[in-house]
């Protein structure tokens, strides 16, 4: 393993080091009786019966729950914590996921007592700066998409998506037909056709163009009186932008159809050009992409909807309005509103998190934001394109994508080219997508990345291209590093097993699902 060695990884390396290996024991599987991680003062009031207090909903046998002294819990989580992979660590370059990083201000910010603590059923009048950061967060994301009007109830992009098409849907029923279908480019991120078939849309599917980008005149030909709405993603999914995408807006409204802008990939585009300008009608935002709000592991998303004047009256409940005496309040009374999307007003500590990024930058932090992740994924690409097959020769955006055609030839797939970046210390890159290149290999390295780890990361890459020719085995083996191997993907996938669980205390209690 002496390319290991030589690599980045050494010094995190979490496989040697024994001490790791020895306490790897789960807590559960720790405990011993009796152990306590706290110690109580004597008790000083009179010793109460705990069933008088609680009849009935006293548990009736022992939780068993570990017995662990302080060290020993400490132990276990901060171990937990080092057999993952963070932003915190190292480069993240999972492409069309935004991976920045999250800066530290943000997380102080929303941790303030005021805002941390505050209750949604606070009262209007108890509850002006909350409101007044939703008020300037809205703002601020109008000024940045050119929209009219924002809801930032949803909680992730797929629930923006879905926010969006409702409002579409309403649109066009109030004006008598909700019409049939939605066109998806085969290039999409497959949250859109699915949102919109569960909007109760028929999914009409786009094929790109040679560049990877939309056939405008195969458009022309599908678009028709029952077309709801085009959802574009721009830049694309291979990180290209539609520079044709004032013809397609034009060719949508022509037929009375909308343009839906899937987001997510904003972090190419803002303080550059405004998707409200260039003929979106609707759009999401991924705050916890482009925003900089912590993402992944299922944590809280935020996906604001930004749309066009003729799309506001159908916005969600409440929105954040201001009366005759400029105090700010919560607009319920919207009677074409589509409804609530969820409970109370949004994902609140990421509306926090997103301000205090976008305020702590400023119009020219965001600008360069922008223009430091396009050059970074130009950077990459540059390096790397003499090694790895470039489908689409378009100029890349925040992302590019290249496929794995010539390692191939070893037997080496992207995905195993992905697990051998495991063992140089990086997270792996967005693996066989977009589906219209074959063995795509996704990098985003966004703007968080110096010239120093763009650096090891390319060393590894071109390490691995050579690891291809002269020792396929290596890769496909790969990764050696960690403290788990090779996994049955579909079983993870399918039958997840999320938790420890206890064998069962005696024949008859059995454990949960
Ligand atoms: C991430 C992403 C989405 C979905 O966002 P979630 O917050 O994960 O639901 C949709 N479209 C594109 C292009 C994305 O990259």
């Amino acid at each position: 393993m002496s390319t290991v060695t030589e690599s980045k990884f050494v010094g995190t390396s979490r496989k040697v080091t024994p001490h790791i290996t020895q306490n790897e024991a789960l807590s559960f599987e720790k405990s011993s009786p009796g152990k306590k991680a706290y110690k109580l003062p004597p008790l000083d009031v009179p010793e109460v019966d705990p069933s008088a207090l609680l009849g009935d909903t006293l548990r009736s046998h022992n939780a068993q729950l570990p017995e662990l002294s302080e060290i020993e819990i400490i132990r276990h989580f901060t171990r937990l914590s080092t057999w993952n992979y963070a932003i915190d660590l190292g480069m993240y370059p999972l492409g069309s996921c935004t991976m920045k990083y999250n800066p530290r201000v943000n997380e102080f910010v929303s941790r303030l007592e005021g805002i941390a603590e505050a209750h949604p059923y606070q009262p209007e009048s108890l509850s002006q700066g909350a409101l007044q950061v939703m008020d300037t967060l809205r703002q601020c994301l109008l000024e940045i998409t050119g929209m009219d009007a924002i809801t930032l109830q949803p909680a992730a992009g797929a629930h923006g998506e879905f926010t969006g098409i409702l409002l579409i849907r309403a649109y066009h029923e109030s004006r008598g037909n909700a019409r049939k279908h939605v066109i998806v480019p085969d290039s999409a991120h497959g949250t859109n056709p699915a949102t919109a078939a569960v909007c109760g849309y028929e999914v009409v599917n786009l094929k790109s163009n040679a560049d990877g980008g939309i056939d405008v005149e195969a458009l022309a030909q599908i678009v028709n009186e029952d077309t709801a709405a085009l959802m574009l993603t721009n830049p694309s999914t291979i990180g290209v932008f539609e520079n044709q995408v004032h013809k397609i807006a034009e060719i949508l409204h022509a037929k009375g159809a909308l343009l839906y802008m899937d987001g997510a990939n904003m972090n190419a585009l803002v303080g550059k050009t405004r998707p409200g300008d260039f003929g979106a009608d609707v759009m999401h935002l991924n705050l916890h992409k482009t925003f900089s709000t912590p993402h992944g592991g299922g944590g809280p998303g935020s996906g604001p909807v930004a749309c066009k004047k003729i799309l506001e009256p159908f916005l969600p409940t409440p929105v954040v309005a201001r009366n005759a005496e400029g105090r700010l309040y919560l607009d319920y009374n919207r009677p074409q509103s589509v409804g609530r999307v969820r409970m109370f007003y949004g994902n609140f500590g990421m509306f926090v998190r997103a301000l205090a990024y976008i305020l702590a930058n400023g119009p020219d932090g965001l600008r360069q934001t922008t223009e430091d992740a396009v050059l970074n994924a130009n950077y990459l690409r540059a390096k790397l394109e003499d090694l790895y097959e470039l489908p689409y020769k378009t100029p890349s955006m925040h992302e590019v994508v290249f496929s794995d055609k010539r390692q191939t030839r070893n037997g080496v797939k992207t995905g195993d080219i992905a697990k051998r970046l495991i063992d140089y210390g990086f997270h792996p890159y967005t693996v066989s997508f977009p589906l219209i290149v074959p063995g795509a290999l996704m990098i985003e390295p966004t703007e968080s990345e110096s010239r120093e780890e763009l650096d090891l990361f390319v060393d590894a890459m071109r390490q691995i291209a050579r690891e291809a020719d002269e020792n396929p085995e290596l890769i496909l083996n790969a990764p050696h590093s960690t403290r788990v191997s090779r996994l049955d993907e579909t079983t993870a996938a399918r039958k997840p097993i999320l938790r420890w669980r206890p064998p069962a205390p005696d024949a008859t209690a059995t454990t949960e699902p």
